[in-house]
């Protein structure tokens, strides 16, 4: 891994952002680089960082913040840019309904959504039904090794089809769990609510990685 300051963002819209934060400080703890994670509201902030969390929550109040212009509008222009231009990004969950280049439900109550349109997958949001089907689930990833991963579903969205540049990291037979495109991971589950730190160990690797 190469030896440069590196700073994490989380993206503080809305949903479970100290939880991230919190993981992801255990992970850089345990690594000898010189890193930091921050929660980023303001394009100065996204300026400073190296890869973004989008964490889970619900997708459509995050839309309906950036619609009422609850942030600065630049933000989320911003991270589309530097999606493309290669920044790392992680969405978990609604996270992940954010990077998706289409949902087949994105229009909420006569709302459309707004997509960050980066990641070649399309999703479905709350396939399992609402909070109450919340359930966990032990996952096989790949690269993972024989240790399953603790998937925890809540309100999940799935990832019905991916493009042929996207990996897929984890699957049932009918559905998509875990995806990665270039610097692009998105999981449809909640990784920071764990103790297993595999997923944001995984996406510290992409920041750090050259390509
Ligand atoms: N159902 C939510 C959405 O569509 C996602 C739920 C979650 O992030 N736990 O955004």
């Amino acid at each position: 891994m190469a030896k440069k300051n590196i700073t994490i963002g989380v993206l503080a819209i809305q949903g479970d952002v100290l939880e991230h934060v919190l993981m992801m400080d255990k992970v850089l703890a345990k690594k000898n680089i010189p890193t930091k994670t921050v929660r980023v509201k303001t394009p100065e902030q996204l300026e400073k960082i190296d890869g973004l969390i989008i964490p889970g929550g619900e997708s459509t109040v995050m839309s309906r913040f950036i619609e009422e212009k609850r942030f600065d509008e630049k933000l989320i222009k911003m991270i589309q840019e530097k999606g493309k231009k290669g920044m790392a990004l992680f969405g978990t969950c609604a996270g992940t309904v954010m990077l998706s280049k289409s949902s087949t439900d994105k229009v909420v109550k006569g709302f459309t959504q707004t997509l960050l349109e980066l990641m070649d997958i399309d999703v479905l949001r709350n396939k399992y039904g609402r909070q109450q089907e919340s359930f966990e689930l032990d996952l096989v990833v790949q690269g993972f090794g024989k240790k399953t991963f603790p998937g925890v579903f809540i309100r999940a969205p799935i990832i019905k089809t991916v493009g042929k540049i996207v990996e897929v990291l984890c699957k049932s037979t009918e559905e998509i769990y875990a995806a990665k495109q270039g610097k692009l991971l998105a999981v449809t589950f909640h990784p920071e609510l764990t103790d297993d730190t595999r997923f944001h160990e995984l996406f510290l690797e992409i920041v750090l990685s050259e390509k």
